[in-house]
């Protein structure tokens, strides 16, 4: 059984910044992250064993630090205003991608576009990105473009983690809307994902026969990872850690391809790594009868 490593894959900078800033020793003990810093459980794990409080938005109140922080996913700027009238000293760990993303969102309302965000509503990075315009729609499927009725101007932007062939067939959509006369796109996708949906491809042009996409149960570029090994009708598993391969994945396998979403560290992916190989080499020796 063929083992290959997606060329891209793992921890984005943005995530990497991130941790290294709430793993900073001056804030031992002494820090409140606000929402899930990266969507990896191994990783939030030694966050907590370093005395960093993670709490998601609706327990504010319960913040007992007098420094707070604002994942890598970014926040409205009212949430950082709001914490800093309580008193907090707030750090800010926003990816300067997804910074990118509110700037060009608020650019395109400027200019006189009714701004859409193609992504999904409950991420916290679309939350902060529509806190911070006056009015918007987020799109994630061709049923919520009803409500675009009666705009003409509309200006796109996307979720940075979304799958490129998704957004552009929702920007085709709106473009062919009735009523719809100027669009204007402006993609969002950050680089360091698109890198790791081409190293997919890579992978699939490779014919692997069977995906390991290894990321925190609720990271959503990890799934669209998935999606996007799946979508080509090859068989592809999401998992957290080592422990959750099952051997029957493997058996008669000729050639997995691993990847990794975007908070996955590489410690884990070596381990997954590792227990790879060892199910391929437990096979041989099965199927040779030793
Ligand atoms: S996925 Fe992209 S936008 Fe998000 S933190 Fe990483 S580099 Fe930044």
């Amino acid at each position: 059984m063929r083992i290959t490593l997606a060329q891209a894959m793992g921890t984005c900078f943005g995530v990497q910044d991130a941790i290294d800033m709430a793993l900073d020793p001056e804030f031992r003990d002494r820090l409140t992250v606000v929402g899930q810093l990266v969507h990896n459980p191994q990783t939030m794990e030694r966050l907590k064993a370093n005395g960093v409080r993670i709490i998601e938005r609706d327990q504010i109140a319960t913040i007992t630090t007098k420094a707070v922080m604002i994942t890598a996913h970014g926040a409205s700027d009212s949430t950082k205003q709001d914490l800093e009238a309580q008193g907090y000293t707030v750090y800010d760990a926003t990816c300067p991608l997804v910074i990118r993303l509110h700037k060009l969102a608020r650019f395109l309302q400027r200019q006189g576009y009714f701004p859409v965000i193609v992504g999904e509503a409950s991420h916290v990075e679309v939350r902060g990105v529509v806190g911070n315009l006056s009015d918007s729609l987020v799109v994630n499927d061709e049923e919520d473009l009803s409500g675009l009725v009666g705009h003409s101007r509309i200006g796109i932007v996307s979720q940075t983690t979304n799958r490129l062939e998704k957004v552009q067939r929702i920007v085709a959509k709106i473009r062919a809307l009735p009523g719809v006369e100027d669009v204007r796109f402006i993609d969002t996708i950050c680089e360091p994902v698109k890198e790791r949906q081409r190293a997919i491809h890579d992978l699939l042009a490779q014919d692997i026969d069977l995906g390991i996409v290894i990321g925190g149960s609720n990271s959503a570029n990890t799934r669209k990872l998935m999606e996007l090994i799946r979508d080509k009708g090859v068989e592809a598993h999401h998992i957290e850690r080592a422990e959750d391969l099952e051997a029957a994945w493997f058996a008669g396998r000729q050639h997995v391809g691993i990847t990794a979403g975007t908070s996955t560290p590489q410690d884990v992916i070596e381990s997954v790594h590792a227990a790879i190989r060892a199910l391929g080499a437990a096979q041989r020796i099965d199927q040779h009868g030793r």
